[in-house]
């Protein structure tokens, strides 16, 4: 406990302002202080990624309105680990919180590059926080405890204030055996156990399933089995940042046999983040793409980026027979060593049944159980974990709504006394007195939409998905200066289909009667008015447009004068 004591008035609150009701985009906010006068951290700043809901957007982030208002009272941003939910968001929102960040090596690593790739490395100070080290930040005395999860360097965070200790789980499982780092810190967290943990915000990705996640050594001998007996060339998929597994499919080819060659940026530079760490060592050197063309293919395993069916990924262009250096075809076989992340569904049947087409035998979780284990805790680990720990009060977070609720009752049939499952902009008050939600602030998501950051609500990605699914009719009438028709008008359809009974031309020329019709119903005094005029041609082809295709296609009229 740190020394300060509690003024009257005095609160500790949590504030998840992203991960809670979802899983993606972390954002999670501890203030500390009177309600009026609060000193904050926060704990990670993630990105979520788009679905085809969200045409031409890629990345999500959390919006940071609230706290962007009270951005001087931020005393710093801690980043768990690499993942992209975690630390994606930084060099985006960055520029609007301007508190200084806390990471672990590698995190850092990786976290440096991105603010240089945003031009923010001489504005945005990273703190290297050694593993297990401890740095006070204000009335937050915040140390960090290790984990076991998919990526080098998670971290728990032990955050001490005067009114109680939180425990912020970050992503965790408990691997006795994770084959990089060090096993998960039980007796850290026995010990913060023992002084007394007030709340502990915790890992609800995997609360539906029973029993335990499974040791990394695992996967090492079933892969090692599974890429011996391969006789062709052989693809390996896995997440670039899930370093131990790039580690455990690389041993696997060499001990075959075969050598290395990364294939995609991000297998690169996660190499790289590895060895400036100490990892990946007593491997390697790997082959580029080009080098790779010199081995015959049974000689060679590709460890390639794009599990997730992304299009423009190693894997999508070596399915498409689009990579320009690496071709796979008959006889030669892909492991998928990865899950399949909800939303992503689609993309990687697709990219698969490309594969399978081409004649490569496909080697997935479903098919071959133990190729690959989740970074997160289930029902057995959650369980343990709340033995360790014994909080007062339980705070799912890192879930959807459903996980969130369904760990909120574990916790509760686990004998913790209070267990509040709070909303992206909840604010729970953890003391004093007993955990309760006591305000909703504004709390959403921001589209990074061609590089420029737009609101969740905002008109182009509205305008596309209208298009998308309606079409879109273009009107253009020419008047002359006595407000009479001197051309048009003509029109354009995008996206809008005809067929031999009706064909698009006819449908045109109907469109061009209903607008000059238009037109004419117009008294002589709104003629005048480019304005009006338009108005008046929208809502005849919207009507038109409706009675021909049942659609409501996007209306852009526009009128010229000679
Ligand atoms: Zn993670
Ligand atoms: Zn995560």
């Amino acid at each position: 406990m740190t020394d300060i004591t509690p003024a009257s008035g005095d609160e500790l609150v949590f504030l998840p302002l992203g991960g809670s009701n979802e899983i993606g985009m972390n954002f999670n906010l501890y203030g500390y202080g009177p309600a009026h006068d609060r000193k904050w951290i926060v704990v990670d700043l993630g990105v979520t990624f788009g679905d085809q809901t969200t045409p031409g957007v890629e990345i999500i982030l959390p919006d940071p309105t609230f706290i962007e208002e009270h951005s001087k009272d931020i005393l710093g941003i801690v980043l768990t680990h690499a993942h992209e939910d975690h630390i994606g968001a930084v060099a985006w929102l960055w520029p609007r919180l301007k508190a200084p960040l806390y990471a672990t090596p590698f995190t850092a690593f990786l976290l440096r590059e991105k603010l240089r790739e945003a031009g923010l490395q001489d504005e945005a100070p990273i703190t290297e926080v050694p593993l297990s080290g401890t740095f006070q930040l204000g009335p937050f005395e915040l140390t960090l405890l290790t984990l076991t999860h998919s990526i080098p360097e998670p971290n728990g965070v032990a955050i001490r204030t005067p009114l109680g200790v939180v425990l912020h789980t970050g992503d965790w499982k408990i691997d006795p055996d994770p084959l990089t780092g060090e096993a998960t810190d039980e007796g850290a967290i026995r010990r913060l156990g023992d002084e007394g943990i007030l709340a502990m915000v915790c890992d609800s990705t995997n609360v539906f399933v029973d029993g335990e996640a499974g040791s990394e050594a695992d996967v090492r001998t079933v892969l090692g089995d599974l890429i011996r007996g391969l006789k062709g060339g052989v693809a390996a998929a896995c997440f670039a940042s899930n370093v131990a597994r790039m580690d455990t499919i690389i041993r696997a080819a060499e001990g075959a046999g075969r050598r290395v060659c990364l294939v995609g940026r991000s297998m690169i530079r996660m190499s790289q983040a590895a060895r400036s760490v100490g990892l990946l060592e007593g491997v390697g050197p790997f082959l580029n793409d080009v080098e790779a063309k010199r081995f015959p293919k049974n000689q060679v395993l590709y460890l390639c980026t794009g599990s997730q069916g992304e299009p423009r990924a190693a894997l999508a262009r070596m399915a498409d027979g689009s990579h320009p250096h690496v071709k796979l075809g008959q006889g030669d076989a892909c492991i998928f060593s990865s899950r399949i992340i909800p939303g992503n569904e689609v993309p990687i049947r697709n990219m698969q049944n490309k594969l399978a087409d081409i004649g490569v035998r496909l080697y997935t979780e479903r098919d071959h159980p133990g190729i690959h284990v989740s970074g997160h805790p289930c029902r057995g680990e959650l369980e343990r974990m709340y033995q360790w720990a014994r909080p007062q009060i339980a705070i799912p977070t890192h879930g959807e709504r459903r996980h969130l609720l369904e760990h909120a009752a574990f916790a509760r049939d686990l004998q913790i006394s209070q267990a509040v499952a709070p909303r992206n902009g909840d604010m729970v008050r953890l003391a004093p007195g007993l955990a309760q939600i006591v305000d909703e602030v504004p709390a959403g998501r921001l589209y990074v939409d061609a590089g420029v950051v737009t609101p969740e609500n905002g008109d182009a990605l509205r305008e596309r998905r209208h298009v998308a699914v309606n079409g879109m009719l273009s009107v253009s009438l020419v008047l002359d200066g006595r407000d009479r028709i001197a051309a048009g008008p003509q029109l354009r359809a995008i996206g809008l289909p005809g067929d031999e009974d009706y064909p698009i031309d006819e449908a045109l020329e109907d469109l061009a009667q209903d607008a000059k019709d238009a037109f004419y119903a117009l008294p002589s005094s709104d003629r005048e008015s480019d304005g009006s005029v338009e108005a008046a041609l929208s809502r005849a082809l919207k009507k038109a447009a409706f009675r021909i295709w049942k659609r409501r296609p996007v209306v852009e009229a526009t009128v010229l004068r000679v």
